[in-house]
């Protein structure tokens, strides 16, 4: 089962004692700390993710030494001039004092990469130590996908269960098991706004597939950010004492499934107050986000 995901990456990184051995083993040459850049990508974690799946701890130690020697590459912009990364090391992170929403400590594997520098790579290495974030597509594959209410195993059962809705209050999600390979990764440039996100699409192999998926990526993104505008302003015209900030940023913590939600809920309220007044502001709101989100696309 293949599956590609999408995290926010690229943060500069020094050198650590024995890295140059590393790198240079990769480089099949030595190359001396001045002609290297290195930095670190967030490559996955076990948080439950928008797809309501999510790696176990044990996958991402079965990943963790997958990833070593595979490349990176930029966006187009960047891959024309024959800009590459390559991961050289990796850790699992763990945080256990933060807890998952499957309620056990969090962790995330950690992909330090380096780039020989050119002169054409000084504007690159300029943007990532400028913390110009850069979402990382990250595409592995695993054997198999675990339902969280029953425990069958999702790619040869369906046992019915939708990832996403509740059985008897427990939440229903899918562990991600067996890593079995890790494939290139890839840095999309983000417009604006990016969300910890994650965006998820049959691999097709080659750059065609990637294409497809920074494709996909943007128009979810786009639906993501008019649904949240939405929301926004519809839980301020149904109650004019919030604090506009507060919910915008809580906003930024729901599912789509929880805005999609909050929105009817939201939506009949107002539509209860304010009956004429809504029709006017949604037509005039919606025209607004259509607007930037255009922008951000172009
Ligand atoms: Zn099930």
């Amino acid at each position: 089962m293949k599956i590609i995901k999408e995290t926010v990456g690229g943060e500069g990184a020094a050198l650590a004692a024995g890295d140059l051995e590393l790198i240079g083993a990769l480089a099949r040459r030595p190359l001396a700390r001045e002609e290297v850049y290195t930095f670190s990508v967030r490559l996955c974690d076990n948080e439950i993710d928008r797809d309501f799946e999510r790696f176990l701890p044990q996958t991402l130690e079965e990943l963790a030494p997958m990833f070593v020697g595979k490349s990176g590459i930029f966006d187009h912009q960047w891959s024309a001039r024959g800009q590459a990364a390559r991961i050289y090391k990796t850790e699992v992170i763990r945080e256990p004092e933060r807890l998952t929403r499957a309620g056990d400590g969090y962790c995330w594997l950690k992909g330090y990469a380096y780039m020989v520098c050119t002169g054409s790579s000084r504007d690159l290495i300029a943007e990532i130590e400028g913390g110009i974030k850069k979402e990382v597509s990250v595409g592995c594959s695993v054997e198999r996908s675990i339902c969280s209410v029953c425990g069958c195993d999702r790619t040869v059962t369906d046992c019915g269960h939708e990832k996403g809705q509740e059985y008897g209050g427990q939440l229903c999600w899918a562990e991600l098991e067996g890593a079995s390979d890790a494939y290139e990764f890839s840095f999309v440039a983000v417009p604006a706004q990016p969300m910890a996100g994650v965006v998820k699409s049959a691999r097709r192999g080659g750059g065609q597939a990637m294409a497809r998926l920074e494709e996909e990526a943007a128009l979810g993104r786009k639906y993501l950010e008019n649904l949240r505008g939405e929301v926004v302003r519809l839980a301020l015209l149904a109650d004019r004492e919030l604090d506009g900030r507060a919910v915008k940023s809580l906003t930024d913590k729901l599912s789509p499934a929880e805005l999609e939600e909050l929105k009817k809920s939201f939506a009949r309220r107002t539509g209860e107050k304010f009956p004429l007044k809504t029709q006017l502001q949604y037509e005039a709101g919606s025209a607004a986000f259509d607007e930037e989100n255009r922008a951000f696309l172009a």
